[in-house]
């Protein structure tokens, strides 16, 4: 008799659970982002939440959770109910920080269901105005004269600003003074006041202030010019090698939520980046919307696999860790 109440209870919970998934969304929808308001993480973010608010019905709402290297927001995540009233927008940090952090708390591969892949984003190196230095070679050479007074800012050990100056600090084999902060927004404040001297930044955060002429831009960290910047010469074109990398994005819930959510979450992020707005205003940041073959659980699982796979050697090889 008790047996037969509480499986009676159990399977009349499912069945609500049932309910609910079916009927999601039916209030608001929290994407966390890692890093802080204002950087190149968020504003995908922004761009990303208001579009798959019509899909869906309600309002996607970006919340900030930063911290250094992003790794915060993802722990969060983890952590929330998985009912896909809480979900995550995370670059390729997802996939480095594994390799730096021995004390990560989540699990990349196995804490979370997959949504899709959202866009892929180049980097640019640029420098406060006061640096002379008018290309990238003079502006090597300026590194080399002054290396004790100049400093990089990036989000942090993970931050794609990390990998990214790692990778431009081992292609010039020179170590420069790092200062960490919560994001590139907050970065790029202080670039644009002169407190540090350089940084390389996702497009969706340098487009505006390179075109101002508030930052020197030195190169883009990609095989080809970016079409929203195209007097910005490549690294590779001016002979450094080794300094590129691309930034990609992608959506996440905690493992657990049902299929159904899922469903709709990826049906909405499949009628964002086939939104032509949308892939626009990322063409005008330099970023370059995914197809939608790729805004799906499968692709964006397969694609953080092989980052995993393909960063750890070259991270651990470098031998940097964040603890
Ligand atoms: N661009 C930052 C990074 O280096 C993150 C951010 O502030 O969005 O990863």
């Amino acid at each position: 008799m008790r047996t037969s109440l509480i499986l009676a209870a159990v399977a009349s919970l499912a069945l609500a659970g049932g309910a609910a998934a079916q009927q999601y969304p039916t209030r608001n929808i929290i994407m966390l982002v890692p890093f802080a308001a204002g950087g190149p993480t968020d504003t995908v973010a922004r761009v990303v939440a208001q579009s798959m608010s019509k899909p869906l019905g309600q309002t996607v709402v970006v919340e900030n959770k930063p911290s250094a290297g992003g790794i915060l927001a993802p722990e969060q995540v983890k952590n929330s109910k998985p009912d896909g009233y809480t979900i995550l927008i995370h670059h390729i940090g997802m996939a480095t920080t594994p390799a730096l952090y021995r004390q990560l708390r989540f699990n990349p591969l196995t804490d979370f269901e997959y949504i899709g892949l959202i866009n892929e984003v180049p980097m640019t190196i640029i420098a406060n105005e006061k640096v002379p230095a008018k290309n990238l070679q003079e502006f090597l050479s300026y590194i080399k004269s002054n290396k004790d007074k100049i400093s990089y800012a990036n989000a942090g050990i993970g931050a794609a600003s990390h990998l990214c100056g790692m990778l431009f600090m081992s292609a010039i084999q020179t170590d420069i003074l790092t200062v960490p902060y919560k994001g590139t927004g907050p970065a790029m404040n202080d670039l644009l006041g002169g407190q540090v001297t350089f940084m390389c930044d996702q497009t969706t955060n340098t487009t505006s202030q390179i075109k101002s002429g508030k930052v020197k831009a030195y190169g883009v960290t990609a095989a080809q010019r970016v079409s929203s910047l195209p007097d910005l010469p490549t690294l590779q074109e001016q002979g450094l090698k080794g300094a590129d990398v691309a930034i990609w994005h992608g959506l996440y819930a905690p493992k657990g939520t049902p299929k159904p959510v899922i469903d709709k979450l990826v049906s909405a992020l499949q009628d964002t980046v086939k939104d032509d707005a949308v892939k626009k205003r990322f063409a005008d940041l330099g970023a370059t919307t995914y197809a939608p073959d790729k805004a799906t659980p499968a692709a964006l699982q397969a694609h953080l696999k092989s980052e995993i796979d393909k960063w750890t050697p070259l991270i651990k090889k470098a031998g940097v860790y964040a603890d």
